[in-house]
């Protein structure tokens, strides 16, 4: 009978034990509330947008560590933090500047007494601040959805001072140590590629194993250019050069016209070396195949990320002022001079219709790079200025025993030489400036991106600019 009787008041026992912890647990949070929710609010308010820069290297500005960084919201300058006596905690208490968010959790947090916003007192933020919290948080390092990537480009705005954009057509910054723009219209060419680009949007922070520094610089800086909530109109590669300037000191030479096309190619490769999958993915996406005859006609099928276009001879010393004086070539032309698309011609590299990429990236040489050293200081200043023709679809007539088939591409991509003279010294060599034209499939508009600045453009007139690289996208028929 007792041991009945125990055993039925054990239950009873247990769920009064669970009630009173329950009741402990709550009577604790009452008490720990650690900030009431007009101090908080009045606190929030000191949250200073226009200082905000979630985009420059991570060093800490009082002990240059660079590892466990926050950004003080308050002045925008970086710490690290935020446990006692760290950099981020004396500025919070020698400066009074309290709000902080991590870039490595992307957590929001009060300091000196390290109140996590969304663990301690989200209860206690209106909509408003909720979503000022959350913009912070996804301006650190944004995060995507297929569905929010299926729908984009879509009208964003920028929430300092309001102004339209369209999410993957906003401009890179200049460095103003090194002359960047040929790295700036590469990272904006794979960012329009869709395959590349959504690898990189849908990459996750918690779950994204690939620690290589390369990937997760990439990742970054495409995920700030297509995100819809950005704080300015600008992004800033900063971490990517210096991330590139430490590791592989020579992809970027200080000052030095750089080829965007030698980066192109050393970033593709550098991206296969870095993560298996999107070894991949480019391998599917970008890389042809074709045929290529050796002595005694023997085949070679030869892959590759990029055909290179030859522009017909001209007079290296003629200084073209006028449009009609430089000499035109459609691009079919500069194809077809280089590249055969039949099975008879053997003098030719052979492109082989079925083993055409999806992704057709096109390189128009315009510089000698065998030039005598005589000429050296003149490169930019005697590069072939040859206009490209071209159209919005590419066709490519493919022959096969008298059967005609045609292969179509799109452009999505336009990259662009902008020589700039040298106004102080007109003896020295132009400089290069490169820009790139994308379409924006919303508006159906052409947008010229140049660093910073984003034009739109009438497609007509895109020729008359100096083409360098085209990326070309297959249409399914
Ligand atoms: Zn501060």
């Amino acid at each position: 009978m007792t041991q009945k009787r125990r055993l039925s008041e054990e239950p009873r026992s247990i769920k009064q034990q669970q009630q009173q912890q329950q009741q402990e647990i709550k009577k604790k949070q009452k008490q720990s509330i650690p900030i009431q929710r007009e101090d908080l609010q009045s606190l929030l308010k000191t949250i200073n947008r226009k200082k905000l820069d979630f985009d420059s290297e991570k060093i800490c500005s009082a002990s240059l560590s660079k590892l466990d960084i926050y950004g003080c919201l308050v002045c925008g300058k970086y710490f690290r933090g935020c446990k006692e006596r760290s950099p981020a905690f004396l500025h919070s208490i020698s400066d009074g500047h309290r709000l902080f968010v991590s870039f490595e959790s992307t957590r929001v947090v009060i300091l000196p007494d390290e109140i996590d916003i969304d663990v301690n007192v989200i209860h206690l933020l209106d909509d408003v601040n909720k979503k000022l919290i959350n913009d912070i948080k996804y301006s650190v390092y944004p995060v995507y959805s297929p569905d929010t990537i299926r729908k984009s480009p879509y009208r964003c705005f920028e929430s300092t001072q309001g102004q339209l954009y369209y999410n993957g057509f906003v401009g890179l910054n200049k460095s103003t140590s090194n002359n960047i723009a040929y790295i700036n219209v590469i990272i904006q060419l794979l960012a329009h590629v869709d395959p590349i680009r959504d690898f990189f949007l849908l990459a996750d922070k918690k779950n994204h194993l690939n620690d290589n520094g390369l990937i997760k610089n990439i990742t970054l800086i495409m995920k700030k250019i297509w995100s819809p909530h950005l704080f300015k109109l600008n992004v800033g590669p900063d971490e990517l050069i210096s991330y590139i300037m430490v590791n592989h000191s020579n992809v970027i030479k200080a000052n030095i016209n750089c080829d965007p096309q030698m980066f192109l190619n050393w970033l593709i490769n550098a991206l296969c070396q870095s993560d298996k999958r999107l070894r991949k993915i480019l391998i599917k996406t970008c890389q042809g195949k074709l045929k290529a005859f050796a002595k005694g006609n023997k085949a070679n099928i030869v892959p590759f990320w990029n055909l290179t276009l030859t522009l017909p001879e001209i007079s290296m010393f003629k200084e073209s002022k006028n449009i009609d004086d430089i000499e035109q070539i459609k691009l079919e032309d500069l194809i077809m001079a280089k590249f055969s698309l039949d099975s008879i011609n053997n003098d030719k590299l052979q492109l082989i219709k079925d083993n055409l990429p999806q992704y057709l990236f096109l390189y128009i040489r315009r510089f000698n790079k065998s030039k005598k050293l005589s000429d050296s200081e003149f490169y930019v200043r005697n590069r072939n200025q040859t206009i490209v023709n071209f159209d919005e679809i590419l066709t490519l007539p493919f022959s096969n025993d008298d059967k005609i088939s045609k292969i179509r591409y799109k452009l999505i991509s336009n990259v662009v030489h902008d020589p700039e003279k040298n106004l102080y010294d007109i003896e020295k060599d132009y400089t290069s400036n490169w820009k790139i034209q994308l379409p924006n499939e919303q508006t159906k508009d052409w947008v010229e991106i140049n660093n910073t600045k984003t034009t739109i453009k009438n497609f007509n007139l895109l020729f008359l600019d100096e083409t360098y690289i085209q990326v070309w996208e297959k249409i399914k028929d």
